[in-house]
């Protein structure tokens, strides 16, 4: 088993050896209720370990390691919420990948799927360069920030229901403290996820809920929902999503 101690000089890790850290799902509610500012919610997401499943997965991922990266040093730890600390456009993933952001300790960074989201975002002005490789390669968001509604790479890239609801304050303390002017849902399980965390943090939903699809918008008071397709290979590979779709939700979502 393996991971990055916190505070070891990690480009990037938001936390110390004193963060607090969640062993169980009620004192993630605790510690994610009580953190005041976005850096120490990151901090403390960093560090949780209320998942018995996903720890023991992504430390053997990160102590195995693929073939390719076994010179590396693997993150091994939850993927914390990054970017802007007051973004107006929230990206919110399912969970990060055993070998992307588990990896390089930032999400979406590392893979495939990763390398598509980040030159969209460059193209559409919401990120700094075109590529997002490692943390600390001097990438950077400009008025995004990007979150999973599950930070631990899961098994199979399946998060149990179970995994989803522990982690979820972590996803609702940290919507209620950056409140964004778009929330882009990327694939239906994050579309999914979010709708519980929109309810509790005081959005008025409607009623029903819209279904998912790419370019769906819903407007929420002063903040809208949009879908978006997830870059998976499989979506790109088959032309189901395109960089021309890609661009044009996000191109809105920075007009908006
Ligand atoms: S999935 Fe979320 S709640 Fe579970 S261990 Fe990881 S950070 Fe903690």
């Amino acid at each position: 088993m393996s991971f990055v101690p916190p505070g070891t000089g990690w480009p990037d890790d938001p936390a110390t050896p004193s963060t607090p850290v969640a062993t169980t799902p009620a004192e993630v509610a605790e510690l994610a209720a009580n953190s005041p500012s976005i850096g120490e919610l990151t901090a403390r997401q960093s560090v949780c370990r209320a998942c018995p499943r996903l720890v023991a997965w992504r430390e053997e991922v990160a102590d195995v390691k693929r073939k390719a990266y076994r010179e590396e040093t693997y993150w091994g730890r939850p993927i914390a919420g990054w970017g802007d600390d007051d973004p107006r456009v929230l990206i919110v993933g399912l969970a990060p990948a055993a070998h992307g952001g588990n990896r390089t300790g930032r999400i979406f960074t590392g893979d495939r799927s990763g390398d598509w989201l980040f030159a969209s975002l460059f193209r559409s002005g919401l990120a700094a360069q075109p590529t997002s490789v490692h943390a600390g390669d001097g990438q950077r968001l400009i008025g995004a920030r990007m979150v999973a509604a599950v930070r631990c790479a899961p098994p199979a890239n399946k998060p149990t229901p179970e995994e989803r609801d522990t982690c979820f304050p972590w996803l609702l303390q940290e919507l209620r403290l950056v409140r964004p002017r778009v929330v882009v849902a990327l694939g239906g399980f994050a579309w999914q996820a979010i709708w519980p965390a929109l309810k509790a943090a005081g959005y008025a939903l409607p009623s029903p809920r819209p279904p998912f699809g790419h370019g769906v918008e819903v407007p929420l008071g002063e903040t809208t929902l949009i879908g978006c397709y997830h870059p998976s290979q499989q979506n790109t590979f088959t032309g189901r999503v395109t960089e021309a779709m890609l661009d044009a939700v996000f191109s809105r979502a920075a007009a908006l």
